[in-house]
This record gives C-alpha cells, structure tokens and sequence, in this order.
C-alpha cells in the first residue's frame, strides 16, 4: 500500500517541519472549474453557448495578464463570433499576424478608443463610417483593447501599427451590468458590453443581443457562483440562449 506521502516529491515537504507544503492557492482557486467555460462548475456557461453571424468583426488587443483573468469577458466575444481575432499586445514585437491584417485591403479597421485627447482629434470617426465601410464592401473591425485603463491607454499609446486608424469612440449611454470586478463608473462598460454595443450601433443588431444575453449569463452564472448559489431557474437571457440552440 502506497503511504498518502507517496503523492509527494521531496521538493514538496516543508524542510522546517517535514510535513507536506500547502499549495499556494490563489483567492477563488478553491472552485472547480469547467474545462469549457472555465466557470465555476457549480453555473457552467457552456450549455448557453451559442454563435452569431456579423458583417463586422471585432479583433482583440489583449493585455497578457488579462488572459489569465476568469473574470474577463472579451473571451466571451469570440465564443460568439467565429470570426473574432485575439492578439496578445508585446511593446516591442507587433504580431506578425495583426500587421499583415492590418494591411489587408478587405478590411477597416477602426481602433475603438475614448476621443478625450486633442492630440488625435483628427483621426476620430462617428459609427457613420463603420455604415460607410460596409457600403463599400469592407468587413468594418473594431480593434478592442483588453486591459485595464492604465493598460489600455498605454497600448493605444505605445502601438505605432495602431497610429494611423480611425479613432472610433464608443458614444452611449448604456451603464455596466457587469457584476464581478467594481467599475470607476457606471459609464465604464467591460468588454463584451462594447462589443455589444458597437455591432448593435453598426447594424448587427442580431449578434449584438446574443452577446448581450450571452454576457449577461455569463455575469449571472459567475456572480452567483461567488456565492455559492446554484441558479436552478434559467434567467430571461439565458433562456433566449437556450431557444437558439441547434435542435438535436
Ligand atoms: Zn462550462
């Protein structure tokens, strides 16, 4: 019979006391975790998970520490729309594959950034010439930077490939819903609320309320789980989700 401490390599005992070292858990690591949605299992996503089509398309611009945030929500976008392109932004080395998207004449792209600096004030465009790209047979992309703000500003200020796009500000007056990390202001929308947002306004109204009820589900099923709560009746949104679901 193997004893417990066979589990163990010698590296793992604390050599103070001879016991097994604890792991080091990170705050929430103590939840299992769904392989798919990487939810908490006790309100998995997956059975929500749905595709839309969209004319436009978003491309992700992502902090690296916000890949390993569970709490993030731009992955949420890709899980929507097939098409979704995700970057991870390095300072000194450009994505070799974002460059060569960047030139390709089918698309334009617009970099969705706040117009509060006079210093770019030539470059920013209305939702009109998101409307005026597909008239001219362009697959309009909305370029979303994923961070925080101080990320944010500093990969929009510090991408030289980014400097020569139209500035597309996010004019709303929608106010977050998201529920797991506390906004600076109501007036401060997470990611997949942008995204959301921005197809809604550009014409994709469909994919824009997928994303909308697949968000929500997302912010209900993860706020819940925080608390230990199974949600057992599927709220509104999520039973939008399920009615789109391919029957078997
Ligand atoms: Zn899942």
């Amino acid at each position: 019979m193997p004893s417990p401490l066979d589990n163990h390599t010698p590296a793992e005992i604390d050599p103070a006391t001879g016991h097994p070292r604890r792991e080091f858990k990170a705050r929430g690591s103590f939840v299992e975790r769904c392989e798919g949605c990487n939810l908490p299992v006790l309100n998995c996503l997956c059975p929500y998970k749905v595709t839309a089509e969209s004319e436009a398309q978003v491309w992700l611009l992502t902090h690296r520490i916000e890949h390993y945030k569970p709490t993030n929500t731009g992955r949420l976008i890709g899980d929507v729309l097939a098409q979704t392109e995700v970057f991870t932004w390095h300072r000194t080395e450009p994505d070799a594959r974002l460059l060569a998207l960047l030139a390709d004449e089918r698309f334009a792209p617009f970099v969705v950034f706040p117009d509060d600096q006079p210093d770019y004030a030539d470059r920013v465009v209305s939702i009109d010439a998101v409307t005026q790209a597909k008239a001219s047979g362009k697959t309009p992309v909305y370029i979303l930077i994923d961070g925080t703000w101080r990320q944010a500003r500093r990969i929009f200020r510090k991408s030289p490939y980014l400097d020569a796009l139209p500035v597309l500000p996010l004019r709303t007056e929608r106010e977050t819903r998201y529920r797991l990390r506390k906004p600076a202001s109501k007036a401060h929308l997470c990611t997949a609320e942008v995204a959301a947002e921005l197809l809604r306004q550009g014409g994709d109204v469909d994919a824009a309320d997928v994303l909308d009820d697949y968000f929500d589900a997302f912010n209900a099923s993860y706020a819940a789980s925080r608390k230990y709560h199974k949600i057992k009746t599927p709220t509104d949104a999520m039973q939008r989700l399920l009615a789109r679901q391919p029957t078997q």
